[in-house]
């Protein structure tokens, strides 16, 4: 449904994106997460036709955004990061507006009069779009973004300043509208992400650092290989004998857990299965393994590790994730 192929767009000699590609799926929630200023919008802007990228192709149902701007434009409703709303039109007005400037063929009436039920704005229909609050705003943000029917929708950060009910309620009405359309939905918060996405794409920097499911990213980054051992027995000593295990990259002290017990952690060199090992060692030594255990990756952690590893002025290094 949509296709990006090594999209660039550069600032002077900043890249606000760098060479990313993916692809969206008919039918898919697509989670686009990443630190402010990771290349969201930009990559948003771009796809939606109201920015030229430097370099890279963009597809949307086939049409080339560049070559076939209108036809790929028919196939998206965008709702960007500040909603394009007329503060002194009523929402009827605005609709009617916006209608008319996408060219919309279907009855007026009975397509925006739809389209007001399901995004829940029917009792506000008359108002100043500028006495509203920011989540009935938000709500006429989606409800332009839906007229015309488009098969695709786009949606920037569309939670950003609304309060915790407002925010329930504007995810689940797009896992709703994710029942009809494709949608592309970025966030730079992981819950908001993992509510309502299928498939997630991490970016910082610029350049995508991931593309999968949540799932399957938890397994990828955990991998069963970091290890958790609390071990009771003196701290430096216990810690030295780690550190010299055959298959293990690295040790350190997490402090103590429970009285005398102190809690390590373990990387693994790759392939490496240090269990037996350890245990034969510590036994020796007389010092007891209290417990051993995979440390399970977060899906936080992982956003964590993935867009805060390169820190700023360092330089942009590739980092596995991708396919
Ligand atoms: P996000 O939406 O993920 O917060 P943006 O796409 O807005 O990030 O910005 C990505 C990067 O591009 C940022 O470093 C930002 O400062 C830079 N940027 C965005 N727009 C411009 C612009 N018009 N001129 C120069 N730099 C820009
Ligand atoms: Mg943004």
């Amino acid at each position: 449904m949509i296709e990006v192929q090594n999209l660039t767009k550069r600032y002077g000699s900043n890249y606000a994106v760098r060479d990313i590609s993916f692809q969206v799926e008919e039918g898919e929630i697509l989670g686009f997460l990443g630190p402010n200023g990771a290349g969201k919008s930009t990559t948003m802007n771009i796809l939606t036709g109201y920015l030229s990228a430097t370099d890279g192709i963009v597809k949307v149902n086939g049409h080339d955004v560049l070559e076939e701007p209108n036809e790929a434009k028919a196939n998206i409703g965008y709702l960007p990061e500040q909603p394009p709303l007329y503060l002194d039109m009523t929402v009827r007005e605005y609709l009617s507006f916006m209608y008319d400037l996408k060219r919309c063929r279907l009855d007026r009436q009975q397509h925006i009069a739809e389209i007001c039920r399901l995004v829940k704005i029917e009792n506000v229909y008359g108002r100043l779009i500028k006495n509203l609050s920011k989540g009935y705003r938000q709500r006429v943000g989606l409800a332009q973004a839906l007229i015309g029917n488009p098969p695709v929708l786009i949606l920037d950060e569309p939670t950003v300043g609304l309060d915790p009910n407002q925010i329930i309620e504007i995810r689940s009405l797009i896992k709703k509208l994710g029942k009809h359309h494709t949608i592309i939905l970025s966030s730079h918060i992981l819950q908001e992400i993992e509510a309502v996405c299928d498939r997630i794409i991490i970016i910082s920097q610029g350049e995508l650092v991931a593309d999968d499911t949540a799932a399957h990213l938890s397994r990828r980054y955990s991998d069963d290989r970091r290890l958790l051992a609390r071990i009771m027995g003196p701290e430096a000593d216990v810690l030295s004998l780690l550190s010299h295990l055959p298959g293990v990259e690295k040790a350190v002290s997490l402090g103590e857990r429970e009285p005398g017990v102190i809690e390590y952690a373990l990387d693994p060199k790759e392939d490496a299965d240090v269990r037996r090992d350890l245990f034969d060692r510590l036994a020796s030594r007389g010092w007891p393994l209290m417990g051993l255990k995979s440390m399970e990756m977060s899906l936080e952690d992982i956003f964590i590790l993935l867009t805060r590893e390169r820190l700023p002025g360092a330089p942009a290094s590739k980092k596995g994730g991708t396919n």
